[in-house]
């Protein structure tokens, strides 16, 4: 353990990590309602003013990357891709110095129309979201009838460029744990890779249930009825996803087990919420406010400072598996997934 934060550097933690990853959130609203995410009627979305303009998410990503090291920008959301200035942001993020690798997590609506805007602007590869292949189901699933405009929008996607593309699939007990397979006959047809997601405390409602969750295992086991997996060797440094060559590779396949299978230790990831709330974990409970500081005139060392004092205090596990685990007051979507 160290004695003290370091006043200057990266954004290292007590445990030696440091965060090179940064996952922005442009928006809490989304276009769809998942019922695993939040409910039927929406939530109390942030007002006008709370959201960072786009100058001031690009100004933060700045002072990120050029004085702390980040070399990796997320933007996600709710849905990122409902925010007005989104290519624009893109573009100014392209241009700084030293450039960071830029992608989405998206639900890919609309997302075949914007892919060659936001490929121009420099975004370099996107996730989107599918959590089932039967239409009916997505509705369900989703609150929305727009399964073919997720479709549309990986299609789109890949043929602009943004590739990998990749999808995020979450499944569920009784609602899609009888579809790893086909999600996974189907990202490979396609030049897609697919990544499981264990369902995590996350939701608006507070419904989850480690019980009932479907876990990495179950996922493994059902792939494995039809697919040969074999553990990828390629290093996994700090990339959430363990993954397995399909069939003898190259494609892969990929879970991300955040629930039994925790890589806190190699977790190099730090967040800004769209309200300019900067976040050490997904997890976290406590939050650092870089929007006040920014508004109130701070200069790029002051917030610089701030956010690696908010890096600092992350601790070494998220502690779902904890007795006295609380789940954060904010959900997923105004996070940032
Ligand atoms: N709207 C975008 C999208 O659909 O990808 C970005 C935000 S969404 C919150 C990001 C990812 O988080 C999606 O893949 C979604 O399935 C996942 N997600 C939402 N709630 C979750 C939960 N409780 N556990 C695990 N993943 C979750």
């Amino acid at each position: 353990m160290k004695a003290a934060h370091p006043s200057d550097g990266v954004l290292v933690d007590r445990y030696d990590r440091v965060a090179r990853d940064l996952r922005v959130s442009l928006t809490d609203k989304c276009n769809l309602r998942c019922t695993y995410c939040m409910p039927a009627e929406g939530l109390p979305w942030l007002a006008g003013p709370e959201l960072l303009t786009d100058d001031e998410i690009v100004r933060l990503v700045d002072v990120a990357v050029r004085r702390l090291g980040v070399t990796e920008v997320r933007f996600t959301g709710g849905e990122p891709l409902i925010r007005p200035g989104l290519v624009g942001i893109v573009a100014a993020v392209a241009t700084l110095d030293p450039r960071p690798r830029i992608s989405l997590t998206t639900n890919g609506i609309g997302l075949d129309r914007l892919a060659p805007a936001l490929h121009a602007a420099g975004l370099d590869r996107v996730n989107v979201s599918l959590d089932t292949l039967d239409a009916g189901r997505f509705t369900e699933l989703t609150r929305r009838p727009r399964f073919d405009a997720v479709l549309a929008g990986m299609a789109g996607a890949a043929a602009a460029g943004l590739t990998p593309v990749k999808i995020n699939s979450v499944l569920m007990r009784g609602v899609n744990d009888d579809e790893a397979p086909a999600l996974l006959r189907f990202a490979l047809a396609h030049g897609y890779e697919l990544r499981f997601i264990e369902q995590m405390p996350l939701d608006a409602q507070h419904g989850w249930d480690r019980a009932a969750m479907v876990t990495a295992d179950e996922i493994l086991a059902s792939l494995r009825r039809e697919f040969d997996l074999r553990t990828d060797p390629a290093e996994r440094g700090s990339a959430p996803a363990e993954t397995w060559l399909v069939d003898g590779g190259p494609a892969r396949v990929g879970v991300i087990a955040s629930v039994t299978r925790p890589f806190c230790g190699d977790c190099d990831r730090t967040r800004l919420t769209a309200d300019g709330q900067v976040r050490a974990c997904l997890f976290a409970t406590e939050e650092s406010d870089l929007r006040g500081a920014l508004r109130a005139g701070a200069d790029d060392e002051d917030l610089a400072d701030r956010w690696r004092r908010a890096m600092w205090g992350k601790r070494a596990g998220h502690g779902i598996d904890d007795p006295t685990f609380l789940q954060p007051a904010r959900p997923m979507s105004a996070i940032g997934g």
